[in-house]
C-alpha cells in the first residue's frame, strides 16, 4: 500500500447540525456543519414538528424565506 496518496481520514469527525444535534462520522475533515441531520430531517422524523428553543426556528424560517426571494 502506498503511503500519502489519500487525505487524512478522521474516524471521529464531529458533525454539528443546525438543530443543535452533534454526532460523529468518518470524514476527511475534522469538523463539519450541516443544516439537517437524521434527527431533525422530516424524512427521518416523519413529521414537520421541530422542537423550538427560543424562537430559533422562526428566525430561521424568516431567513430562509428571504434567501428564496433572491
Ligand atoms: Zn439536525
Amino acid at each position: 500500500m502506498k503511503p500519502n496518496i489519500h487525505p487524512t481520514f478522521y474516524e471521529d469527525a464531529v458533525v454539528t447540525c443546525g438543530c443543535g444535534n452533534t454526532f460523529t462520522t468518518g470524514s476527511t475533515v475534522k469538523e463539519l456543519k450541516t443544516e439537517v441531520c437524521s434527527v431533525c430531517h422530516p424524512f427521518y422524523t416523519g413529521t414537520q414538528r421541530i422542537v423550538d428553543t427560543g424562537g430559533q426556528v422562526e428566525r430561521y424560517r424568516k431567513r430562509a424565506a428571504r434567501a428564496r426571494q433572491r
